[in-house]
């Protein structure tokens, strides 16, 4: 199945200059949703994670079928403000300005081998400040799998020692 055959592609979305890679067209597809979450199962499986964590908002669309599939627990990684008890927070720098992330402080475990799932690799800022999050509660990183890398961006470059799991590149 060629799933990008599945991506629409936006020409200045969000903003001026941004081509967007819209993974609804995929999500409104049963057969290549399954087929892409499956890919990340797989992969799932292969690193012998023990739980899924995701960063809102469209983390949760892959990170909550691979962590169901697999009878895993899913913690969800968000903006502040969102969480309702004790969390753990990182700021991170964005181009312009930055961004902070926030998780539970009980979601990881010492001992958990986290994987990471979200749909779309790009600067890898929202998986390096995820990563940190992990790793402040005690968890190891055992990958990250993302639907989509945009390599030219190089994303990987910050994801260095970490294992990564890309289905579609562009
Ligand atoms: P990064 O932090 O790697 O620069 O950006 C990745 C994050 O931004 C992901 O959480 C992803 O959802 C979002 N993102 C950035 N660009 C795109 C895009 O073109 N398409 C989609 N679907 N998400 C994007």
């Amino acid at each position: 199945m060629d799933l990008k055959e599945y991506i629409a592609s936006i020409k200045d979305f969000p903003k001026e200059g941004i081509l967007f890679r819209d993974i609804t067209p995929l999500m409104l597809d049963g057969k290549a949703y399954k087929f892409a979450c499956d890919q990340m199962i797989e992969y799932a499986k292969e690193v012998k994670a023990t739980v899924i964590v995701g960063p809102e908002a469209r983390g949760f669309i892959f990170g909550c079928p691979v962590a169901y599939a697999l009878e895993l627990g899913f913690a969800p990684v968000r903006k502040p403000g969102k969480l309702p008890r004790e969390t753990v927070t990182v700021k991170y720098d964005l181009e312009y300005g930055s961004n902070e992330l926030s998780m539970h402080k009980d979601a990881i475990k010492k001992g958990d081998r986290v994987l990471i799932v979200d749909d779309l690799l790009a600067t890898g800022g929202t998986v390096d400040a995820t990563i940190k999050l992990i790793e402040k509660l005690g968890g190891t990183v055992v990958g990250a799998a993302f639907f989509i890398e945009l390599e030219a961006l190089e994303g990987r470059k910050l994801l260095e020692g970490y294992d990564v799991f890309a289905s579609l590149k562009y």
